[in-house]
C-alpha cells in the first residue's frame, strides 16, 4: 500500500470509517463506476447526507403539505413532523424550555436574523477570527471588534478589557474555528459574557457536527450562567440536506425583534396599512417553511446524538493526529493554527505547502490523487490575514465517513508533490 507510512500505522481503529465503527450508515461516495472511493476530506463545507436521513425524506415526502395552513390529513403530518422537527432539534443542544427554535434557511440566514433583534443602544462584540457569516451581519450594525491573540487565556482578557467598557449585548464567537478547527471555551466565553451582562450567540455550524452541545450550562458558586443565549447551525454540515438551518434561544429579543422575513403565518393580524405581528418562532418564519428541511435537519440531529461521544472524538481524534504527525514529517508543511494552548480541535487541518499555491496544490490532489480538500480563504478573509496568509491555504476536514485511508492518501500525494513537484 503506496500510502502507508510509519505515522499513521498507530491508529488501527481509525483504518474504519467512524460510521462503521458506530453503526451508522453513510451515503458514501464512489466515483468511477463505484470502483475507486473518491477521499472525500471536505467535510466542513458539507457533509453527506446519513443513510437514514434520505430514508426520511423519503417517508415523509408523500405527505408534504403546507404547514399550519390545511386541515386535511397531509398537512396535520406536515405540521406535526415540522413540529417534532423543533423539539428535536431542542433536545440535541440541551435548550431551556422557554428558547425559541426558529428554522431558517443556514447558519448565515440564523445569525443575520439574530442581528435583526438585537435591542438598538447595545453593541455586538466579536473577534477577528470568525467566518464572514458571525461577522459581517454585526458589523452592518452597532459592534466592536476585538483581534485575537497568539493565546485563548490572553484572547479572554482582550474580550474582558473591551466588555468592561459597558455598553454590549451580545458576545458572538464560532464555537469551532471553520479554518483551523480548533474549538473555544463556550463555558469561559459565557461565563465572561454573563459577567458583564451581555449574552453569547454560538456560531455552531463547525462545532454541532462534531461535538454534543448543551445550552443550559451551569450556575457557578457565584452565581454566573454558563449556558449559550444563542445558538445558529446549518443541517447541510450536519449530514442533511441543504436548504435548512436553525437558530435557537432566548425568546425575549426574537419576540421583539424585527421579524426577519415579512409575509404570510408571521402574523396576528394585518390592516390594510398596519400589521400586529406573531411572537415565538413563527414571527420570523414567514412563507411556506422548509418542511422537508427541518425534518431532515432534525433526523440528523437525532442520528448524531445517538452516537457514543467517546467513539465518536477518539476517531476523528486519531485522523486528526495522523494527519497533523504526517504532515510535520514532511519537509516544506507548515500546519497553522490560532491559539498555542487550545486544547482541543474537531477534524479539520490547516496547511500550506510552501513554495505552492493553494489552489493548485488542492487541484493537483484532486486529479492524481482523488482526494477533495478546500482551499483559499474559508470565508475568513481577516483570519488568514491574521495567520499571514493573503493568498489562502488548504484545508483538510473529516467526518463520520472518514477513515485512515483517506489521509494516508492525501499524505501520500503532499508526499509525491514535494518529491516531483506539480
Ligand atoms: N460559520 C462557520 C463557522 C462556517 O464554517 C460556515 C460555513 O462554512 C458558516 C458559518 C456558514 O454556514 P452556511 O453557509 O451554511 O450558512
Amino acid at each position: 500500500d503506496a500510502g502507508r507510512h510509519a505515522g499513521t500505522d498507530r491508529y488501527p481503529e481509525a483504518r474504519e470509517p467512524l460510521a462503521a465503527v458506530v453503526g451508522a450508515n453513510l451515503q458514501a461516495p464512489l466515483v468511477g463506476g463505484g470502483e475507486v472511493r473518491y477521499a472525500n476530506l471536505d467535510y466542513a463545507a458539507s457533509a453527506p447526507a446519513l443513510v437514514e436521513v434520505a430514508e426520511h425524506l423519503e417517508e415523509i415526502l408523500p405527505f408534504y403539505a403546507s404547514v399550519h395552513r390545511g386541515a386535511g390529513y397531509a398537512s396535520q403530518i406536515s405540521t406535526s413532523v415540522y413540529e417534532n422537527a423543533r423539539s428535536v432539534v431542542r433536545a440535541f443542544v440541551g435548550a431551556r424550555a422557554e428558547d425559541a427554535v426558529v428554522f431558517t434557511r443556514n447558519t448565515t440566514d440564523s445569525l443575520n436574523l439574530l442581528a435583526g433583534c438585537v435591542p438598538d443602544g447595545l453593541d455586538v462584540l466579536y473577534l477577528d477570527i470568525e467566518h464572514h457569516a458571525n461577522l459581517l451581519p454585526w458589523q452592518a450594525r452597532a459592534h466592536r471588534s476585538v483581534g485575537a491573540a497568539g493565546t485563548l487565556a490572553e484572547t479572554l482578557e482582550r474580550l474582558r478589557a473591551e466588555l468592561e467598557g459597558g455598553g454590549i449585548g451580545l458576545l458572538a464567537v464560532t464555537g469551532a474555528s471553520n479554518v483551523t478547527g480548533e474549538i473555544l471555551p463556550l463555558t469561559g466565553l459565557a461565563a465572561l459574557a454573563h459577567e458583564y451582562g451581555a449574552r453569547i450567540a454560538v456560531d455552531a455550524a463547525q462545532l454541532a457536527p462534531h461535538r454534543r452541545i448543551d445550552m443550559t450550562g451551569t450556575s457557578r458558586a457565584d452565581g454566573t450562567d454558563t449556558g449559550i443565549d444563542y445558538l445558529a447551525f446549518s443541517g447541510h454540515k450536519l449530514y442533511a440536506p441543504f436548504g435548512s438551518g436553525v437558530l435557537v434561544g432566548r425568546p425575549d429579543w426574537l419576540d421583539a425583534g424585527r421579524p426577519h422575513l415579512a409575509g404570510g403565518g408571521a402574523v396576528r393580524e394585518v390592516r390594510l396599512e398596519s400589521v400586529n405581528w406573531a411572537v415565538g418562532p413563527a414571527r420570523h418564519e414567514a412563507g411556506s417553511p422548509n418542511v422537508l428541511g427541518a425534518a431532515t435537519l432534525a433526523r440528523a440531529a437525532q442520528a448524531l446524538g445517538a452516537l457514543d461521544p467517546g467513539a465518536w472524538h477518539r476517531h476523528e481524534q486519531q485522523l486528526r493526529d495522523a494527519l497533523v504527525t504526517g504532515l510535520g514529517e514532511i519537509e516544506g508543511i507548515t500546519v497553522h493554527r490560532l491559539f498555542e494552548d487550545s486544547e482541543s480541535a474537531i477534524g479539520v487541518v490547516n496547511f500550506t505547502v510552501i513554495g505552492h499555491d493553494a489552489g493548485l496544490v488542492a487541484a493537483y490532489l484532486s486529479a492524481e490523487h482523488g482526494v477533495g480538500l478546500r482551499d483559499g480563504k474559508f470565508c475568513a478573509h481577516p483570519l488568514l490575514a491574521r495567520l499571514g496568509l493573503p493568498a489562502g491555504s488548504l484545508r483538510a476536514s473529516f467526518g463520520l465517513g472518514s477513515r485512515l485511508e483517506d489521509v494516508e492518501r492525501l499524505l501520500a500525494g503532499v508526499r509525491e508533490l514535494r518529491t516531483h513537484g506539480l
